[in-house]
């Protein structure tokens, strides 16, 4: 198998695709070398294969695996942004961080543990799940280095609901936690992409009182993306961002591989424009959650969240 494509100063890029097929070779994200084949790296690759914070279907466990799968076809040139991620800083694929998937607390501490390791010497961090549990650890990663971050979220679902069956920690909590922890700045967190059927009108109060504000898939419907772009760019400002993306914002149409799908959310042309803005933001990581192969077709999902992650990697290649 060929190596990484070495550049004689600049960062290790992927795997030559002209003498080693894009289809060969075991799966690193987007072909690029793992943390362990290069000295400094800008953006680590990680993946976090737990799911156990799920409260409907599971299987986002298998998450890291297939997004990597799903990867081989990205190219070195985003003309979208007109930047090339991979020459301006090293990206590098860190593998998967253990979790107990008996253990949620465990597993939490875990994942924070592995964040911390992993940005010690100011690398950034781009994460692929695992279940949107994994998201509270993250910030409490990122809140050690950075303070309080603005939160761009997308998702179908809120994420801010207090317990299930009694338990704090799971995927439809993790953002109540954070903001309950002083994690999230209050005054520049939004989500993005929210729909479907709530428990009450109490849900949305709550998630207001708690520091979000929304741009809902009716108000993309009524404002398109210009206005949507220009809500979030509003929200968040100059501020350090941590995004956070469930692959549940797509409409099942585009991700039906995921756990918990609504009708009526976004294409992936949507989203991937959405990101697409975020160049002139101060990302400080980001992690992509929730895709469950198992209810994938056609590695429809898979694509989706490697084409996320490549474009969360130009936007941030532009503003090292
Ligand atoms: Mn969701
Ligand atoms: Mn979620």
């Amino acid at each position: 198998m060929t190596r990484p494509e070495e550049g004689p100063t600049g960062p290790i890029g992927p795997i030559d695709a002209t003498r080693t097929p894009r289809y060969g070779g075991a799966a690193t994200f987007a072909r690029l070398p793992r943390t362990d084949q290069v000295t400094d790296v800008d953006v680590a690759v990680v993946g976090v294969p737990f799911d156990t914070g799920v409260s409907y279907r599971p299987g986002a466990r298998f998450g890291p695996a297939h997004v990597r799968e799903s990867s081989r076809l990205l190219r070195p040139y985003n003309p979208a942004q007109d930047v090339e991620p991979f020459a301006l800083q090293q990206v590098a694929d860190a593998g998967d961080i253990d979790c107990n998937p008996f253990d949620i607390g465990e597993a939490v501490r875990a994942v924070e543990r592995g964040a911390d390791a992993l940005t010690g010497a100011g690398a950034r961090l781009l994460t692929i799940g695992g279940d949107h549990t994994i998201a509270l650890p993250l910030l409490r990663s990122v809140h050690r280095r950075h303070g309080p971050v603005a939160v761009v979220h997308f998702d179908a679902h809120l994420d801010t609901w207090d317990t299930y069956f009694g338990a704090a920690y799971t995927h439809g909590t993790p953002f109540r936690r954070a903001s309950e922890e002083g994690l999230i700045d209050r005054e520049a967190s939004m989500h993005v992409g929210i729909r479907g059927p709530l428990y009450s009108r109490r849900d949305l109060t709550d998630d207001t009182e708690l520091g979000f504000a929304a741009v809902t898939c009716p108000e993309v419907e009524s404002d398109g993306l210009a206005g949507a772009i220009e809500r979030i760019r509003a929200r968040v400002g100059d501020r350090p961002v941590y995004v956070s993306v469930d692959i549940d914002v797509l409409d099942p149409a585009h991700a039906p591989g995921t756990g918990t799908p609504e009708a009526g959310g976004l294409t992936s042309r949507e989203l991937l424009a959405m990101l697409r803005a975020f160049g002139d933001l101060d990302l400080v990581s980001a992690d992509i959650v929730e895709v469950a192969p198992a209810y994938d077709h056609a590695q429809l999902t898979g694509i989706a969240a490697a084409h996320v992650a490549y474009e969360l990697l130009s936007a941030m290649a532009r503003r090292p």
